[in-house]
């Protein structure tokens, strides 16, 4: 269901209620992403569930998607980069707090009666999302030099023949 998202929530309250919020959101609405993408007119739909655990703890589930078009490093073209992540946030009130989750749990800073910009979180899971070089798939890539293709036409002789792979194996150390 869309839905009219807060930019800030009380994640406590909600907590209580069990709240779930989902919708979309533009990635052009996002200041820290969007300068990193070569085209912002696609959209990004999230799932915030808000809850404690046994442990009373305040627990945020959050899962994004998003196709993102980046710019390959390699041929400056545009390439879909797609990022679908799930996190589990618990709210801390300090380091010696967050040192204290299990490791499936991310720690989330906030001060108790604090609001949450759940915006910046969505923007943050897609951030962690773009690889810090982000390239095509070599095969896929509009500027494959030379030693690349030649790269790509020996994987394909390999397939006819099984014995070539020894043979890379040896002359691998040159390789690089
Ligand atoms: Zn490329």
């Amino acid at each position: 269901m869309l839905q009219r998202i807060p930019d800030r929530v009380d994640p406590w309250r909600l907590a209580e209620q069990g709240e779930t919020l989902e919708g979309r959101i533009k990635l052009d609405s996002l200041p820290r992403l969007a300068p990193l993408l070569a085209t912002a007119d696609g959209e990004a739909a999230f799932v915030l569930n808000f809850g404690r655990d046994r442990r009373r703890r305040l627990i945020i589930r959050l899962g994004v998607g998003a196709e993102l078009v980046l710019e390959c490093q390699r041929c400056l073209d545009s390439m879909v980069q797609k990022v679908e992540s799930e996190v589990c946030l618990a709210l801390v009130r300090d380091a010696m707090e967050a040192g204290q989750l299990p490791k499936e749990l991310e720690p989330l800073l906030a001060r108790e009666g604090e609001y949450l910009d759940i915006v910046e979180l969505i923007e943050d899971e897609l951030l962690l999302g773009i690889p810090s070089s982000p390239r095509h798939e070599e095969r896929d890539c509009n500027r494959q030099t030379d030693a690349q293709a030649h790269r790509l036409s020996a994987t394909e002789r390999k397939e006819d023949n099984p014995f070539a792979i020894l043979a890379d194996l040896q002359a691998g150390e040159n390789d690089n």
